[in-house]
């Protein structure tokens, strides 16, 4: 063993590379074994900083990835949960278009299969589907819709971070004491409760101004009651008596 030209120490552990703590490696500063890269946690890697085994890019968590940031394996594109993926950001398999949760698309956002569409959520269509909301089509695509309605986005309390000092007494307990707090988790129908008590006024009409809105589904889904919050008292009507037409007020 001699010294290394480049960092001035001696190499150990089989490595030809400089500052490895693992073994086998050709790179520098790796941790695992047999890399030709550098900065790796995992194995037979040339890319950089992959914790996952043989990729040729970089940041991978998963394996035979020639693409970044995959989660996945055998992606050679970026950002992918799924495996062979040549597109970005897809969880399902084979994709070449992007954030696809469905299998072999090359269109984009599509849940369904072999679609070089977008947003389909069935199998080998070239367009794109009008949304159904409140279980009937809609007059509008999605790329139609999202151009003109804003978008309101309920923060739902599903799981929720409560501290210790706003637990009930009883649940003030060592364990809580320790974590500093609880999470806690609701239903889903809970969650809108907690919502629709906080809501502005602007995004409960949000809702209720969407295509085919219908306040039982509405309710069926969410729990919602949203005509119960409609009051009348105020409101001005017309009535008939004995044939003359009056205004009268609600009390
Ligand atoms: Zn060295």
């Amino acid at each position: 063993m001699s010294k290394c030209n480049s960092c001035k120490e001696e190499h150990k552990l089989e490595n030809t590379g400089c500052n490895n703590s693992g073994n086998y490696n050709s790179g520098n500063y790796n941790s695992g074994y047999y890399n030709s890269g550098n900065y790796n946690s995992g194995y037979y890697n040339s890319g950089y900083r992959n914790s996952g085994n043989y990729n040729s890019g970089d940041y991978n968590s998963g394996y035979y990835n020639s693409g970044y940031r995959n989660s996945g394996n055998y992606n050679s594109g970026n950002y992918n949960s799924g495996n062979y993926n040549s597109g970005y950001y897809n969880s399902g398999y084979y994709n070449s278009g992007y954030y696809n949760s469905g299998n072999y698309n090359s269109g984009y956002y599509n849940s369904g299969n072999y679609n070089s569409g977008n947003d389909n959520s069935g199998w080998f269509n070239t367009n794109e589907p009008k949304m159904r909301l409140f279980n009937k089509d809609s007059e509008y695509t999605y790329s139609e819709f999202s151009k003109k309605f804003s978008f309101v986005y309920p923060e739902l309390k599903i799981t929720d971070w409560v501290s210790y000092k706003d637990l009930p007494k009883d649940e003030q307990t060592t364990d809580t004491k320790n974590m500093d707090g609880k999470l806690k988790t609701l239903t889903y129908k809970e969650a809108w409760a907690e919502y629709w008590a906080r809501a502005s006024d602007s995004d409960k009409k949000w809702f209720q101004n969407l295509p085919n809105f219908t306040p039982e589904i509405f309710e069926s889904i969410t729990g919602i009651k949203v005509n119960e919050e409609v009051s009348l008292s105020g409101k001005k009507v017309k009535v008939e008596v004995d044939g003359k037409t009056f205004t009268a007020t609600i009390d």
